[in-house]
């Protein structure tokens, strides 16, 4: 615009502020993240029972998958589903009762699946306000958690490694203390499994280790852990054992699977393995408990293999 003079026309405060507005509209459409702020909707006890949406950008709207024009005054349970809505309002209000800003990734559920994952971050301001903004961390998060199954579990046989082992006896021993119940920790190993390798080759010896631990998970209660700790040596770990004797009911289990040859490309082949059994109350150390399975599963090798020994572990306490 100019006046009669031809010299641009100053713009007037309205004017200067919807310019303004418009280039803070663009900024936020521009942005890859999700960005919108929202107001709590409580209840006559003043709990908070919701949110209304009142501003969005165009990366929310796409990601709730509806149109922008349609999203804005809906609930927030509206614009982002039922599942996905419930985790949001506990961080939403959280934000806004601590008041101070929250920062969590939320899975996003439809019908119990989980098809991706926002880390949203969330700032209270005003009153009952709250500005949400999500970024899309499916990619990160699905790498992340390959990355930690990988550190936990063995590559071969796909079973827990000895850092998941470590973990789970430390929690099982707390547990049994807890609970007044026993556990059982098992070290086993292959009899002559260099025998193996040297005469039927490398590849052989890989299919019978994975074949061998399977036969031991299929064979012991799905809430006990089988753990591949190094080799032809594996670890058990049973909660809940009730003594002694239902301890060499569930080995007299394992041994009995391992009697069955196993086969490969027209061979079979018949193993054994020796075994030390610990039995723990929840009153010792993790190391002690490692440290006696060991023990007594190089006895059992000395005294002939193809055999268990178990001993019951003095209490601590
Ligand atoms: P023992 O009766 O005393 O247990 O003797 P062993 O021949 O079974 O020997 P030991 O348990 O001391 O050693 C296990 C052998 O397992 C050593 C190595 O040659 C072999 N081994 C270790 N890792 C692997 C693997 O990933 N694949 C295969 N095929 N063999 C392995
Ligand atoms: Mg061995």
């Amino acid at each position: 615009m100019s006046d009669s003079s031809g010299a641009p026309e100053e713009p007037t405060v309205a004017e200067a502020l919807q310019s303004q507005l418009d280039l803070i509209g663009k900024a936020l459409d521009a942005s890859k993240d999700g960005f919108a702020i929202w107001r709590a909707v409580r209840s006559s006890d003043g709990s908070i029972i919701d949110f209304n949406l009142l501003l969005m950008n165009k990366a929310g709207a796409d990601a709730a998958g509806q149109p922008r024009g349609d999203l804005i005054g809906r609930t927030l349970t509206d614009v982002v589903g039922t599942e996905t809505a419930a985790g949001l309002q506990l961080l939403f209000a959280r934000a806004l009762n601590e008041e101070h800003g929250v920062k969590e990734i939320v899975p996003a559920v439809s019908k119990d699946n989980i098809h991706g994952f926002f880390e949203n971050t969330v700032v209270p301001f005003g009153r009952d306000l709250v500005f949400a903004t999500y970024r899309d961390v499916s990619t990160e998060e699905r790498e992340h958690t390959k990355l930690l199954w990988l550190s936990e579990h063995d590559f071969l046989t796909g079973m827990p490694n000895r850092a998941k082992l470590e973990s789970a006896l430390a929690k099982s021993i707390s547990e049994a203390r807890e609970s007044n119940s026993l556990l059982s920790f098992v070290f086993i190993d292959i009899d002559y499994f260099k025998t193996v390798n040297d005469t039927y080759g490398h590849d052989v010896g890989d299919a019978l280790l994975v074949n061998f631990v399977k036969r031991i998970r299929n064979s012991l209660p799905e809430t006990s852990l089988v753990a591949r700790i190094a080799g032809d040596e594996f670890a058990i770990l049973i909660q809940d054992v009730k003594g002694e004797a239902h301890m060499r009911e569930l080995m007299d289990e394992v041994f009995s699977a391992m009697k069955r040859p196993f086969t490969r490309e027209g061979l079979e082949l018949a193993i054994t393995c020796s075994a030390g059994c610990a039995l723990a109350d929840g009153s010792q150390h993790p190391d002690e408990v490692v440290r006696v399975a060991d023990k007594i599963m190089y006895q059992a090798k000395n005294e002939g293999r193809n055999r268990y020994l178990v001993t019951t572990m003095k209490s601590a306490i």
